[in-house]
């Protein structure tokens, strides 16, 4: 449980618990109301707050409904499928902090493509119109929120009576063991991995699924898609097929061999991700921006190009940890360091850090990438209101916190060896300003 008690003191980590139990459920209906009813602007929300009061937002908040469950059971049923029945390769994890290597099936491009064709089939073929979904968002959201607030109830009972494997415990912290997760990689039976469930095929995956809803909602609604629309879906699409593309290598990362399933994570997955990363879109729906095809297309090219970089950032380090830096890294034998470090049951391994290519620019260079791509599928919705830019601005915070939580990670981890990285690479995430 080291992790969870080093990496926020107590204080924040309780903090963090209240606003994400009390301000995100509210967050994410209020961004819905405002995206869908109320224009996109934040000034006629707060006016209707100010006017309504407490009672403005329960009159608001939409019941969750029969029809919200169907679509969510339905496509969590799906998805959980594809994930058990599909074939994939044999990809072994890293080494846990307990020395375990957990196995996984390497069926996401597939599973991706099942899903997107399967959703364009039952469109087409008039069997279920994807403006449903956008239709009944606010119950679907709200359905979310409490759906998987049980749901993390589920792992945290889970991890205490029948956890998976010996990468679990308890902090002795009823809120922190809620908030954080007991588990690294807990499962169903041997081959049901939850996590892989909940922050790749239900959370990505529905980032795909409405993204491809708001493109048909707004054909449906006005006779043809707007090319601040289609730059939108296209960059975001172009986005998650490359998370998918990418699936195996993102099961190396914090997310997934780090942070345990928790509320943080899995409450993220299961609500942040479908409501506030696809919220761009949301907005675009009701707002059919015209840029012209050279701004439009200008837009793509610098998107796509920032999507490419963040993939090669994350595919030189996986690259190289593969072949144990045995690899050429922009044409040269990459520079490294060889650090060690010691298990929590107390063997010495080794680590190679790599310190050229994008990984000497700065130490978590990547990020700059992920936020520029961000802002490139937000902008076509222009600058009329702010909310569109709400998880631009979001993703930069989440992203500055994660690598100094990666950082105090990785001293504690390699201790010298970090220390000798840092005067190596001295700039945490911009190369020569921070
Ligand atoms: P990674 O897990 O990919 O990288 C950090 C880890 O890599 C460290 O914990 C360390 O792990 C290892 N490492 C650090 N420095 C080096 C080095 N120089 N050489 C080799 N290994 C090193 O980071 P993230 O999980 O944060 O990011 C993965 C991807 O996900 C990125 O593309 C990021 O942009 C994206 N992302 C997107 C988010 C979103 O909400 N849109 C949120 C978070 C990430 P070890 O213990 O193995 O040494």
């Amino acid at each position: 449980m080291a992790e969870s008690k080093t990496v926020h003191s107590p204080l924040v980590t309780y903090f963090s618990v209240l606003s994400l139990l009390t301000l995100c459920p509210p967050f994410v209906i209020l961004l819905w109301y405002t995206m869908v009813h109320a224009d996109g602007s934040v000034s006629q929300t707060f006016d209707y707050l100010k006017q309504h009061g407490l009672q403005g937002l329960i009159d608001i908040w939409p019941r969750p409904t029969a029809t919200a469950w169907k679509i969510i059971a339905c496509y969590s049923a799906f998805e959980a499928a594809l994930q058990l029945l599909l074939p994939g390769k044999r990809v072994e994890g890293p080494i846990s902090p307990m020395g375990n290597r957990p196995v996984y099936k390497a069926n996401g491009v597939a599973s991706y493509v099942v899903t997107l064709v399967t959703y364009f089939g039952l469109w087409w073929f008039g069997i279920f119109n994807p403006t449903v979904v956008y239709d009944h968002l606010g119950e679907i959201f709200s359905a979310l929120i409490f759906g998987s607030f049980v749901f993390c109830i589920f792992l945290y009972i889970k991890g205490h009576v029948a956890p998976s494997s010996t990468d679990s415990g308890s902090s002795g912290n009823v809120i922190i063991d809620f908030y954080w997760g007991m588990e690294l990689y807990p499962r169903i039976g041997k081959h049901f991995d939850i996590k892989v469930f909940t922050n790749c095929r239900f959370g990505m995956m529905s980032w795909a699924v409405l993204a491809v809803t708001y493109c048909i909602k707004q054909y449906e609604v006005n006779g043809r898609v707007a090319d601040s629309m289609l730059v939108n879906t296209v960059l975001m699409l172009v986005y998650v097929t490359k998370f998918f593309w990418w699936e195996a290598g993102y099961w190396s990362t914090m997310d997934i061999a780090h942070d345990r399933a928790g509320f943080y994570i899995c409450w993220g997955c299961l609500v942040w991700v479908p409501s506030i990363y696809t919220s761009p879109g949301m907005y675009l729906v009701n707002h059919p921006v015209n840029l012209r095809t050279q701004l439009a297309l200008y837009i793509l090219v610098a998107g796509i190009l920032c999507i490419y970089i963040n993939y090669d950032c994350d595919r030189q380090r996986q690259e190289f940890r593969r072949t144990n830096g045995k690899c050429l890294v922009w044409g040269k034998a990459p520079s490294k360091i060889v650090a060690s470090y010691t298990t929590t049951s107390g063997e010495t391994k080794n680590s190679l850090l790599l310190t050229s290519g994008w990984w000497g620019l700065s130490r978590h260079f990547h990020y700059v990438p992920e936020i520029l791509s961000a802002f490139f599928w937000t902008v076509p919705a222009l600058f009329n209101h702010f909310l569109p830019f709400f998880y631009v601005i979001f993703l930069t915070i989440l992203l500055f916190d994660r690598a100094k939580r990666d950082d105090d990670r990785c001293r504690s981890k390699y201790g010298k060896y970090w220390k000798l990285y840092c005067e190596k690479v001295p700039y945490r995430i911009i190369p020569g300003i921070y």
